[in-house]
């Protein structure tokens, strides 16, 4: 296919998304995570970072399907949420988070028990948003609760206000530079490694332990290096650097503010004209970032793309939506009832406390 029978078949999909769209009126409701494409973007009813795409598939209790474009832990989230009667479908179940998928259920289980075992008096359980149901299940089961990189911050106090300690996962990232925000120093932090089990800094330091942080990563955030941000400051004079906090504590630290994609949007949205900013998160958020501030300078730190988000595309939206007009339901988003239950249970209490 040439590029001009390329841009006749994108134009015939987009008509059609419109076409479907209009079909389903307010029965329908999209959901896209900032991360998405520019060509899902557009169709989208609420744009935005996990928080508040919880809080917007909470909210809507007159839509009968929720289309939800991201990675799979975001649709079955969704499903949690939503009431039965709702029908939550995800355009590509294929595209999941290999962060999410860094810890298993068994594993997270065993260590947990371990934890337990060492004699620390209470132990909560915190799941990053970007975990798969049945560990959001897990901390529902066992008193704890979810954070997004929003308010990881807030749902930590919250841990230390009503427990002796807390286990993160799947992030160590996000979990060591929030610890650090929260002046917990790396002697009070110890890793859970899942590949060995071990803890990493050694029995010695369980007893004054305040966290214990599994070991996954994010692969787009940890791209970015100290020597990125050193390039663009020598290349941009007064240049600002603003970063998600998935990204290494070492890259954190180097750059002037860290936070979610709503942070980062909202930050240089305020700042001045012709004021400099690299941005440390997924690309396609930069370059929307770009387009929606033209009097200042956005740059990437570095050109770092989620390809598991950009699996979802404009063919497979339409294909759910035609298919939700033939009242098919393509992507059909399920969860089994015990784990929602319990999972439900996670993700009320975070929005409780955020
Ligand atoms: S950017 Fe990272 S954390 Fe977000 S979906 Fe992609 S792999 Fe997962």
């Amino acid at each position: 296919m040439n590029a001009a029978e390329r841009q006749q078949e994108r134009a015939e999909i987009m008509k059609r998304i419109e076409t479907a769209k209009d079909a389903l009126g307010k029965s329908l409701i999209i959901l896209a995570h900032f991360y998405q494409e520019d060509d899902i973007v557009r169709y989208a009813d609420v744009v935005g970072d996990s928080l508040q795409l919880a809080h917007a598939a909470s909210v809507q209790k007159d839509a009968r399907y929720i289309v939800f474009c991201a990675v799979s832990f975001m649709a079955e989230m969704a499903r949690i949420i939503c009431s039965p009667e709702q029908e939550v479908l995800h355009p590509e179940p294929d595209a999941r988070c290999p962060l999410a998928d860094m810890a298993a259920i068994e594993k997270v289980e065993a260590a947990f028990e371990g934890l337990k075992a060492t004699g620390k008096k209470r132990i909560i359980p915190v799941v990053y948003v970007n975990s798969n149901a049945d560990l959001k299940a897990f901390c529902g089961r066992n008193g704890g609760l979810v954070c997004t990189s929003s308010n990881a911050e807030k749902v930590f106090r919250y841990v230390f206000s009503q427990g002796e300690s807390l286990f993160f996962f799947p992030d160590e990232n996000l979990g060591r530079n929030t610890a650090r925000r929260l002046g917990i120093g790396d002697d009070e932090i110890v890793i859970k490694d899942p590949s060995s089990m071990s803890d990493e800094t050694g029995k010695g330091y369980i007893e004054k332990a305040k966290i214990f942080l599994w070991k996954g990563h994010c692969y787009v955030h940890t791209e970015f290096l100290p020597s990125d941000i050193a390039r663009v400051k020598d290349r941009y004079d007064g240049i600002k650097i603003v970063v998600h906090p998935e990204c290494t504590p070492e890259v954190v630290s180097l750059s002037d503010y860290a936070g979610s994609t709503a942070f980062i949007k909202d930050i240089v949205e305020r700042s001045g004209p012709g004021t400099k900013w690299a941005i440390g998160t997924e690309l396609n958020f930069v370059k929307r970032i770009k387009d929606g501030n033209p009097d200042k300078l956005v740059v990437p730190l570095r050109e770092s793309g989620c390809s598991d988000m950009s699996k979802v595309t404009p063919q497979k939206l339409l294909t759910v939506l035609e298919g939700l007009l033939d009242n098919r339901y393509p992507g059909r988003v399920a969860v089994e009832d015990g784990v929602s239950k319990d999972a439900k249970k996670a993700l009320e209490r975070m929005l409780e406390v955020s």
